[in-house]
């Protein structure tokens, strides 16, 4: 509206100075006095002076009314709406078993050992991952009461991590994909690498903010199996766990069910085992308070 005002007003000095120098180059004619050619070029570039000005003005007040990004006119659907509890105040000690990187088909072997134990969990899609072979598996995270979160299309540094329209484009795609699939709308995700990898940290704060804006929660980590790292072995899954859990009420545990993660899914029995034995119980990340790295 201010600025509507200003441009309103420059507008009518403008016309009126207009008139007043035709005005005057009329009455210079009708009395006889010539106006010397300087005079009127110099007119003329003082009208010329103030529609640059004006337009100047114009630019800077539109950026400063959308003082946003343009990234944040795309993709008009890719909104949520999702309240995470803010705290946990229960005096349980609740555990959330969260896989990234598939569907594959370990993921199956993943829904039947949380199936015959009554666990949920949380799985973190990649949606290049999601083929018509497998797409069986989210509906079965739907309908036996898991959570499923976004983990990008590509899972590509240098795709996803370039900008945040990039990363925009790419969430965008598995957002809908999982959409068509599913029937359900995506309200959570992770990152590839966690929140805090080093590619993504020239546009991480503003990723962050415009995917909160848009009303996306971000879960990283904080019990890491390292099941996808270098050479893990049925030891040292366990031995991660025991290191990383201590002094956790609402652990949240890393472990992949993409192809190359067998071991993961031979090892989930026993996961679930230590986890009850340390007095856990299992719930999916969206009854979770939101959780990100702080380092
Ligand atoms: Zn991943």
């Amino acid at each position: 509206m201010k600025e509507k005002l200003v441009n309103g007003i420059a507008i009518l000095i403008l016309v009126s100075l207009f008139i007043i120098i035709i005005r005057l180059m009329d009455q210079s004619k009708s009395s006889g006095v010539s106006i010397s050619t300087s005079g009127r070029i110099q007119s003329l570039e003082l009208i010329a002076l103030m529609e640059n000005e004006m337009a100047s003005e114009e630019h800077s007040s539109q950026t400063s009314t959308d003082d946003v990004p343009d990234y944040t006119r795309m993709y008009p659907n890719l909104y949520t709406v999702y309240s995470a509890p803010q705290e946990m105040n229960s005096e349980r000690k609740i555990a959330y078993l969260s896989f990234d990187d598939g569907p594959s088909d370990n993921t199956y072997e993943v829904l039947d050992i949380l199936a015959e134990k009554d666990i949920k969990a949380t799985f973190f899609l990649v949606g290049s991952a999601i083929k018509k072979n497998n797409e069986d598996s989210l509906e079965r995270m739907i309908h036996e009461g898991h959570t499923i979160g976004i983990h990008t299309y590509s899972h590509r540094c240098n795709e996803i991590y370039c900008s945040v329209e990039r990363f925009l484009d790419d969430f965008n795609t598995v957002y809908e994909q999982i959409y068509d699939i599913t029937g359900e709308r995506v309200h959570i995700y992770r990152f590839p690498w966690g929140s805090n990898n080093g590619y993504s940290k020239n546009i991480k704060d503003a990723l962050m903010d415009e995917m909160e804006r848009r009303g996306f929660t971000c879960y990283d980590w904080n019990v890491d199996t390292n099941d996808s790292v270098g050479k893990p072995s049925a030891y040292s899954i366990l031995r991660n766990i025991r290191r990383d859990i201590k002094n956790k009420d609402y652990p949240i545990i890393l472990m992949h069910d993409s192809a190359i993660n067998d071991l993961s899914v031979q090892m989930l029995p026993d996961v679930i085992k230590l986890l009850e034995e340390l007095g856990y119980e299992f719930d999916t990340l969206e009854n979770r308070e939101p959780y990100q790295f702080n380092w």
